[in-house]
């Protein structure tokens, strides 16, 4: 049996633009894309690390935590290089209103509920 595909709608914490998700693409969603997602984490990164900075066990963990930043370089190097690209236009199908609600990330067709339900 085929049941109804079930979308709930979220608002991405970091642009705040709003977008439908269907149970197959919600992965926790909190953010639209993965760039939103990656600014998110920077600018919450950088609110931490003032905030550690400012006592004697934050200057401690600092310096752990350079250390981790340099072992973890040739990683990071890799990602960099992915910022200079413009970020990817994940919302294919983006909110119309008065027309039949579909995910923004797949196009499938479904109904708006609050929660998805357990099942
Ligand atoms: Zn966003
Ligand atoms: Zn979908």
């Amino acid at each position: 049996m085929c049941s109804d595909v079930l979308l709930i709608e979220l608002e991405c914490q970091h642009c705040e633009l709003r977008f439908n998700i269907c149970r197959k693409c919600y992965r926790g969603h909190v953010y639209c894309s993965s760039s939103c997602r990656r600014q998110a984490q920077l600018k919450a990164r950088r609110k931490v690390q003032s905030r550690y900075r400012t006592s004697d066990k934050g200057r401690e963990t600092h310096r752990c935590y350079e250390k981790m930043q340099r072992m973890s370089k040739t990683n990071r190097t890799m990602a960099d290089t992915s910022t200079n690209t413009p970020p990817l236009r994940v919302i294919l199908y983006p909110i119309v209103q008065n027309t039949k609600p579909r995910c923004s990330f797949c196009g499938v067709y479904g109904k708006m509920v609050d929660v998805f339900p357990r099942r």
